[in-house]
C-alpha cells in the first residue's frame, strides 16, 4: 500500500523520508507543495529532483477523501458531502464573513455520545476518520475556494479559510490521536498556520481527553453544556453520567491554566420546553460561576421525529438577557446555508461571531 502522505505531520513525514533515504529539507518541500499549494500530483513539485518524485510516484499518494457533492449557497456558504465508504459520509461546511472564513470540520462517521437532540448521535457511530480525512477536509477547502472571489468582499485571498472549528459530525476528542495530528497540520507555518485562537475544538466533555488535549495543543476550546444542573444534563448529553458537571467545570478550569487569557465558549443548544427556561439562565451563572466563558446560544435545528421544538424568539432573547446582565458575552448562532441544506443536524449555522456583530444585528431586529 502506498503511504498517504496526507495522513503525516511534518515529524512523520519527515520520518518517512528518512526512511527512504532522503533529507528534511526535502520532507519540508514536499509538505510545502502538498499543503501551501495544494498540490497532489508529485510530477508539478518542480523544484523536487526528478528522481525523487518517481520515488514517490511509487511509494507515496496525497489523497483527499472524494467529494460526493459540492454545493454553493447564495449566500456564499458552502457545502462537501465526502464519500469515506461508509454509511452517508460526512459532511464539511465553510461559512464566509466580511473579516474571516470559517470551516466546520467533521471528525468521525456518526458518533456514540447519544446526545438525544442531535441527528449525527441518533446515527450511531461508525468509525474514526483518518488524518487524511480530517486535514484533507481543509486541504479541499482551502484549495478550491482560494481562486474565488469572496461572496461578501468581492476579494480572492490566498487562505480563504482563517477559522477552523470542529464542530461537524462526530466527538474530536473521541478521535483523540487523529485530531490532534490534523490540529498539529493546521497550526504548522509550514502548512496553513493557523493561530491557535483560530481553531476550534468542540467537546461534549471528555474530561480526561480535555486535560490531554491542554498539555498536546491547546487550541480554542467549546464545551456543549446545553444544561446547567446534572438531572437535565444526564438526560440530553448522556456523557454526563460519566462526567458530571462539577467534574466539567474542574477541567474547564485546568484546560484555561494551560491557555492564559483564552475562555471557554460553552454552546448551549436550546430546546423549547426542556432547557431554555428563565431559571435555567440563572442556574447557568452559579454554575460557570469560576470560569472565564462566553456563551453561545444555538436554536434547535429541527431533524426528522427528534421530538424537539426550537424555541420561540422572545424565550431566547429572555434567556440571553439574564446571561448578559449579570456580565456574559453572549452570541446567538445564525443559520447559514440554509437553502443547501448546510443547516441540518450538526452542520446547521455552526459559527459563534466571537466579535458580537450577530448580537448587535438581532438586538436591532429584536428592536
Ligand atoms: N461532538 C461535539 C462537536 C460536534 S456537534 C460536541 O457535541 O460538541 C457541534 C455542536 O452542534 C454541539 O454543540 C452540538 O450539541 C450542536 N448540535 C447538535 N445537534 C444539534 C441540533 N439539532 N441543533 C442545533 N445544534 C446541534
Ligand atoms: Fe456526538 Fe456532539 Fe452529537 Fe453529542 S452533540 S451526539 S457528542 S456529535
Amino acid at each position: 500500500m502506498p503511504q498517504n502522505l496526507l495522513d503525516l505531520d511534518l515529524e512523520g513525514l519527515t520520518a518517512w523520508f528518512g526512511e527512504l533515504g532522503e533529507k528534511p529539507f526535502r520532507a519540508r518541500q514536499v509538505f510545502h507543495w502538498m499543503h501551501q499549494s495544494g498540490v497532489a500530483d508529485f510530477a508539478q513539485m518542480t523544484d523536487i529532483a526528478k528522481s525523487l518524485r518517481e520515488k514517490l510516484q511509487q511509494h507515496a499518494t496525497i489523497q483527499a477523501p472524494a467529494i460526493s457533492y459540492a454545493h454553493a449557497s447564495a449566500d456564499g456558504t458552502r457545502k462537501w458531502l465526502f464519500d469515506v465508504g461508509v454509511a452517508n459520509g460526512i459532511e464539511t461546511v465553510f461559512i464566509p464573513e466580511d473579516d474571516r472564513g470559517t470551516l466546520c470540520v467533521s471528525s468521525q462517521v456518526g458518533c456514540a455520545l447519544e446526545c438525544t437532540f442531535c441527528s449525527t448521535g441518533r446515527q450511531g457511530f461508525n468509525r474514526n476518520l483518518t488524518v487524511a480525512e480530517i486535514i484533507g477536509q481543509l486541504w479541499v477547502a482551502q484549495h478550491s475556494l482560494k481562486h474565488e472571489p469572496n461572496r461578501t468582499t468581492g476579494e480572492i485571498s490566498e487562505r480563504p479559510v482563517s477559522n477552523v472549528v470542529m464542530m461537524g459530525m462526530g466527538e474530536p476528542l473521541a478521535n483523540f490521536e487523529n485530531v490532534v495530528t490534523a490540529l498539529g497540520i493546521m497550526l504548522d507555518d509550514h502548512a496553513y498556520g493557523l493561530s491557535r485562537r483560530r481553531v476550534t475544538v468542540s467537546t461534549s466533555g471528555l474530561v480526561p481527553a480535555m486535560d490531554r488535549l491542554a498539555e498536546r495543543c491547546p487550541v480554542a476550546l467549546a464545551v456543549s453544556l446545553h444544561a446547567p444542573n446534572d438531572a437535565l444534563r444526564d438526560q440530553i448529553v448522556p456523557i454526563n453520567k460519566k462526567y458530571p458537571l462539577r467534574e466539567l467545570m474542574a477541567a474547564c478550569r485546568r484546560y484555561l491554566a494551560h491557555a492564559p487569557r483564552d475562555f471557554i465558549t460553552f454552546e448551549y443548544v436550546m430546546l423549547a420546553g426542556v432547557n431554555d427556561r428563565a431559571e435555567h439562565a440563572r442556574q447557568l451563572i452559579e454554575l460557570t460561576r469560576d470560569v472565564p466563558c462566553k456563551f453561545n446560544l444555538i436554536p434547535f435545528n429541527p431533524f426528522p421525529e427528534s421530538g424537539y421544538e426550537k424555541p420561540r424568539a422572545e424565550s431566547i432573547r429572555v434567556f440571553r438577557q439574564i446571561l448578559q446582565d449579570a456580565g456574559y458575552v453572549v452570541t446567538t448562532r445564525k443559520t447559514r446555508g440554509g437553502d443547501i441544506d448546510a443547516a441540518c443536524g450538526q452542520l446547521a449555522g455552526k459559527v459563534a461571531d466571537k466579535s458580537g456583530r450577530v448580537l448587535k444585528r438581532m438586538h436591532k431586529e429584536a428592536a
